[in-house]
């Protein structure tokens, strides 16, 4: 049996999109892309009318209980359990709390995700002061005009190529501080894709689980 009213419903406006389309993203949260101008307001009715649909497919789901944190950057799966231990073929990540998830997301981004920040500068002969893993409430990564560059934890869900661009985009930062012309273009010296990079990355919050929180 699925409440509707328990489902996390994002409500996307395609230009591509001809039709309503419903896709399960993970358990409990559903991706509803409508055509651009579509009527927002008839959403709740189309789901409602997809309900045979939904309960058939949302208890499918892998990865409903327990939790798994894909961490794409590093091709690393673990899956998280709390409260008591269970014996799977992912390694085990066994956390008194939901609370100590975000730290341990941190030091693993500190160990692996600086690391690949470092490799990077080094390809790209750009240079930063220091770096610092934090947990942004929206941002995926940030530069200070001293050249201090902060990555978030959530990074390490991230597709490798989509994390790339967010440490190129930073370490451009070191040199243009800003959104010029000028950055861009060294932005595109090393990434002649960056357009297509930056639109997956605004969309990349989607690989973090909903339940971590995200905007
Ligand atoms: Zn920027």
């Amino acid at each position: 049996m699925v409440e509707l009213g328990d489902l996390d419903v994002q409500v996307r406006e395609s230009l591509r999109a001809r039709r309503v389309k419903i896709a399960i993203v993970s358990p409990g949260q559903i991706r509803v892309t409508v055509p651009m101008g579509f009527p927002t307001a008839e959403v709740p009715l189309i789901l409602a009318a997809n309900r045979p649909w939904l309960e058939r497919n949302l208890p499918k789901m892998p990865g409903a209980h327990p939790q798994m944190l894909a961490l794409a950057a590093i091709a690393e799966e673990w899956r998280l359990t709390l409260g008591f231990p269970r014996q799977e073929h992912y390694p085990e990540l066994h956390l008194p709390h939901r609370d100590e998830v975000i730290p341990w997301l941190r030091r693993k981004a500190e160990v692996q995700l600086v690391p690949i920040l470092h490799q990077v500068s080094q390809e790209t002969g750009l240079s930063f002061q220091k770096a610092t893993v934090r947990h942004q409430k929206t941002r995926w990564a940030s530069c200070s005009g001293q050249g201090h560059i902060s990555l978030n934890c959530k990074l390490l869900f991230l597709p490798p190529a989509d994390l790339r661009y967010v440490l190129i985009h930073e370490l451009c930062h070191t040199v243009h501080l800003n959104h010029s012309a000028n950055f861009w273009a060294l932005v595109a010296s090393f990434l002649p894709d960056y357009r297509d990079r930056d639109r997956a990355v605004r969309q990349a919050w989607q690989y973090v689980p909903p339940w971590l929180g995200w905007r």
